[in-house]
């Protein structure tokens, strides 16, 4: 593994203990993820955890209709199918690549190590924080000015994947929120505008994160703080 895809690169595993770490790490398998790729579908049997690195992936639920709602991300500070460590586990959501890149795969079949307490514990953890982050964006979404989530949601997305320049499309960004793409659209003008963002060619920079911030509601915060607290 070089080291953009080293397992520390993923914050869950790098708060692994030390050993726990060590017995998992040549199960680990690196893989590329493509922007669209579903994961898991909604109560589909997992086989398996992802650790994203670079990428980012959505959880949804969806809909008779065939309409998705997005809960929350994850990126390299969490894991996607971690009711797989469960017998007879089913995914609660779809899991979708909204943001190509590289991830770290662990089989099923590799649990039964004497790493598998150490991440039981950790995926236990880690499911009560996305309760909170859900909730926080399920109350966001009901109170806050799209403009303001946009400016979260851009943020989440610089920390999910430790990148500079993200590549999304506006339509996810108007899935991620559950608006219109062209609501989403005069929003993000309206950021690029004050010099806070730049959007081209389906890839966007965050100019001043400081701005952006201030331009976000109290939710960013909030859910980045809701998240440092996994790790301290
Ligand atoms: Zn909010």
């Amino acid at each position: 593994m070089d080291e953009n895809t080293a397992p520390r690169e993923n914050r869950l595993l790098a708060s692994l203990a030390e050993a726990d770490l060590h017995a998992l790490r040549s199960s680990l398998r690196p893989v590329t993820l493509d922007s669209g790729t579903t994961l898991f579908e909604q109560d589909e049997r997992i086989d398996q955890l992802v650790f994203p690195l670079t990428a980012a992936v959505s959880l949804l639920t969806v809909l008779e209709s065939g309409d998705a709602h997005e809960h929350v991300m994850v990126g390299r500070t969490g894991m996607v199918g971690f009711s797989a460590l469960l017998e007879d586990g089913r995914s609660p959501f779809r899991a979708l690549v909204q943001v190509p890149g590289q991830a770290l795969v662990l089989p099923r079949a590799d649990f039964h190590s004497a790493a598998a307490d150490g991440l039981r514990q950790l995926a236990a953890r880690y499911s009560i924080m996305l309760l909170r982050l859900a909730g926080q964006a399920a109350a966001c979404s009901a109170n806050h000015r799209v403009e303001e989530r946009v400016a979260r949601s851009l943020l989440r997305l610089e920390d999910l994947t430790g990148r500079d320049a993200i590549p999304i499309t506006q339509e996810f960004i108007a899935l991620l929120l559950g608006v219109q793409r062209q609501t989403v659209t005069l929003a993000a003008g309206r950021l690029q505008r004050a010099g806070l963002v730049q959007y081209s060619r389906g890839r966007i920079v965050i100019v001043d994160r400081d701005g952006l911030e201030g331009a976000s509601c109290e939710c960013y915060l909030t859910m980045r703080r809701a998240e440092d607290r996994l790790f301290d």
